[in-house]
């Protein structure tokens, strides 16, 4: 069986050559040398990246300070309240959002973009390609859902979206959701030009920027898009924290994502013993309960770390890095890259691999502990693109169309004959 693994530039740091991040006046909180005392290489980056020390440092720095948010006149209090706010502009800076433009605090992409699900109007169609993240194929529950074909070209990806909008009821109301960047292959996806398209048809675009977000600038206005999604603890912030931000209006409109304190404003009791409820109009409407503060704050410091850093020089780096891992794996024969845009496409720092004759589990687990690398093997929540790469129907590679265990980047159990791979 085939056997596909994942692994990220990001984190790779080679002390004969340069330096990890650190030369960019970034410096993540975990040790990553190779070679050194360390000696393990975390190359996962993808499904979650260590957090920056300077986002350890300004959440430890805030940490005996903290107090509720937006209930209270005490002093803490207040502080933390002007925290979290400053962290909102500070996301909305860092995303480049348009005057009116809403930046919800959630848990994590997925959330943001069940958020999301929960505020569309009635009626509304999603048109989503088959390669997206699960995060991004699954929240449509109850709304009418086209899902593409995986397009081989970028171009195609654009024409595929324009022929389905254009078959479709021009007058209700539709949206597209679109990463910025495969989990499995870090190819680039034409994301002005969709949003164009689907602005021409009289659609809205989300995007899910998880991948996108840590590696080049995501601007809504420049993009053209009307919601991004990403998540903190893959753009070097801790987990628990994640960004739904864009047009006001659908949020605005739609029932509190939870009903709680926070998101209402007046809760009266009538005579007949009914509640009447009032609901906050802003992001407040959609952020119920005590919220992540910390995790606000996180972020923003991750979002102002990587805009001091400049992008210029981020993907400069990751640029050589990745041209290093790509042909040093060139260089094995049973090694097959997986990609749909094709080789020369242009991607981020994530690359998925295939070694023929080896289990993946058995191979990342082999990788981890006699080389000290680490990658993510499975399917990386993503099994309709993993299979249509594979061009197997079960995603193992073999070609035998069996279903193989393992669930959303799940390693298998030690010993399975399936596939697995790993962002
Ligand atoms: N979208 C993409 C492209 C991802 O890679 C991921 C995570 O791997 C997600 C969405 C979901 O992110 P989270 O698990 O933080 O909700």
């Amino acid at each position: 069986a085939a056997t596909t693994a994942t692994a990220t530039t990001a984190g790779t740091a080679d002390p004969a050559v340069a330096g990890p991040l650190p030369v960019l006046g970034l410096d993540v909180a975990v040790p990553l040398v190779t070679g050194g005392e360390i000696g393990y290489a975390a190359l996962d980056y993808a499904a979650s990246a260590p957090a920056l020390r300077r986002v350890w440092d300004d959440v430890a720095a805030y940490a005996p300070y903290y107090g509720s948010v937006h209930r209270g006149a005490g002093h803490l209090s207040r502080l933390s309240t002007e925290l979290f706010e400053r962290a909102r502009r500070t996301v909305a800076a860092f995303l480049d959002c348009r005057p009116g433009d809403q930046v919800v605090f959630t848990r994590s992409t997925t959330d943001s973009l069940n958020l999301l699900a929960a505020a569309l109007p009635r009626d509304c169609r999603v048109f989503v390609f088959e390669t997206e993240h699960h995060a991004a194929l699954l929240p449509w529950r109850g709304a009418p859902v086209t899902v593409l074909d995986a397009p081989d070209s970028p171009e195609r990806a654009v024409r595929t979206l324009e022929r389905a909008l254009a078959g479709r009821d021009p007058h209700g109301p539709a949206l597209v959701c679109v990463t910025g960047a495969s989990n499995v292959t870090g190819e680039l996806w034409p994301v002005r030009e969709l949003a164009a398209a689907a602005h021409a048809h009289g659609a809205r675009i989300v995007l899910d920027a998880a991948q996108l977000a840590p590696h080049h600038p995501v601007g809504v206005r420049d993009l053209d898009v009307d919601w991004v999604a990403f998540s903190g603890h893959k753009l070097y912030a801790p987990f628990g924290a994640g960004v739904l931000a864009g047009r006001a209006d659908w949020l605005g409109e739609a029932e509190p994502y939870l009903a709680g304190g926070g998101a209402s404003r007046a809760v009266v009791r009538r005579a007949d013993g009914a509640l009447d409820v009032e609901w906050h109009d802003g992001a407040a409407r959609h952020e119920a309960g005590s919220p992540n503060v910390i995790g606000a704050h996180a972020i923003a410091s991750a979002c102002a770390a990587l805009t001091e850093a400049g992008f210029e020089a981020l993907v400069a780096r990751e640029r050589y890095l990745l041209g290093r891992l790509r042909a040093g794996l060139a260089r094995v024969p049973e090694v097959r890259v997986l990609s749909l845009f094709g080789d020369e496409a242009p991607r981020v720092g994530v690359v998925s691999f295939v070694v023929e004759g080896w289990n993946a589990s058995h191979f990342a687990a082999a990788l981890s502990a006699e080389y000290g690398i680490g990658v993510r093997d499975g399917l990386f929540c993503a099994h309709p693109l993993v299979r249509t790469l594979l061009g197997d129907g079960d995603g193992d590679g073999d070609g035998d169309g069996a279903q193989a265990p393992g669930g959303c980047g799940a390693a298998e159990p030690a010993g399975g004959e399936g596939p697995s791979h790993a962002v």
